[in-house]
């Protein structure tokens, strides 16, 4: 059961999107840097929005940020 490769290339980061439930600020992150604090209000009320996740629930914003 071995489905890591040994040789990945580190061009590609992965982004994590996270939610501020205090402002609904909404701002992605590179996944190595662990989010704490919200960077416009600065209140601990970040939620990590899981792409596998299903939530549904916020797509009352119709921006999305996908990087191009
Ligand atoms: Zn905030």
């Amino acid at each position: 059961m071995q489905t890591e490769k040994t040789k990945t290339p580190q061009k590609k980061e992965e982004y994590l999107e996270y939610l501020c439930r205090n402002c609904r600020y909404q701002f992605k992150r590179k996944k190595s840097i662990s989010v704490v604090c919200c960077p416009y209000c600065g209140k601990k009320t970040i939620e990590e929005r899981g792409f596998n996740s299903a939530q549904k629930l916020l797509d009352e914003s119709s921006e999305r940020m996908f990087p191009s």
